[in-house]
């Protein structure tokens, strides 16, 4: 089964995405984590990211669409990933589709875990306590949301009329939301 978390940088992908791993016996696919490793591991990639990332500026998608193309073909997680994060882009999107044609897989489920500013800006910085990530500071929470905004419309737009979109409200407490997910999956 192949999941797509969908939402605002704080909505909650990560934490449903890690428990969705362990119950799927799944694998994440977050394009933020795998960014910050280019970076950690100071690699061309990490060299050239590295000052957009702190602003939380939108990488190219050719970088993107890079670093996840070798993860999807990998036969060992096939059918078990959990896109966390990405696609964040119309072309990302568009990329993910022809990937997962290629490799003869599909999406089953894309969850859009629908959150405003307020709760985002809130929940962001108490994660930067517990994280102490250098991106989490409030005017670079201010325009990753509304650059995510921007951008994921679009994907939205394209996501939303497939029958295997569903919206959920993030604002909730996340095991409710992790029940609500769990309604479409144990079926
Ligand atoms: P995240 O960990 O998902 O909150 O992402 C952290 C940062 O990584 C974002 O603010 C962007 O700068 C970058 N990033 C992560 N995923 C993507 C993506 N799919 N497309 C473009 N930029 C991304």
């Amino acid at each position: 089964m192949n999941i797509i978390l969908f939402g605002p940088p704080g909505a909650g992908k990560g934490t449903q995405a890690q428990y969705l791993v362990k119950k799927l016996d799944a694998f994440q696919i977050s394009t933020g984590d795998l960014l910050r490793d280019e970076i950690s591991k100071n690699t061309e990639i990490g060299k050239k990211i590295s000052d957009d990332m702190q602003e939380g500026k939108f990488i190219s998608d050719q970088i993107v669409n890079k670093i996840i193309k070798d993860i999807i073909f990998d036969p060992k997680k096939k059918n078990k990933f959990i896109f966390d994060g990405y696609p964040r882009s119309l072309t990302q999107a568009k990329n993910l589709d022809r990937l997962l044609d290629e490799s003869y897989q599909k999406i089953d489920l894309i969850f859009f875990l629908n959150v405003n500013k307020d709760t985002i800006i809130k929940r962001i910085e108490k994660r930067k306590i517990i994280e102490n990530r250098t991106d989490d500071n409030l005017a670079t929470i201010v325009k990753r949301y509304d650059k995510y905004m921007e951008t994921t419309k679009p994907v939205l737009d394209f996501y939303s009329k497939n029958q295997n979109f569903k919206e959920l409200d993030g604002s909730l407490e996340i095991d409710e939301i992790t029940r609500k997910i769990d309604t479409f999956i144990n079926v």
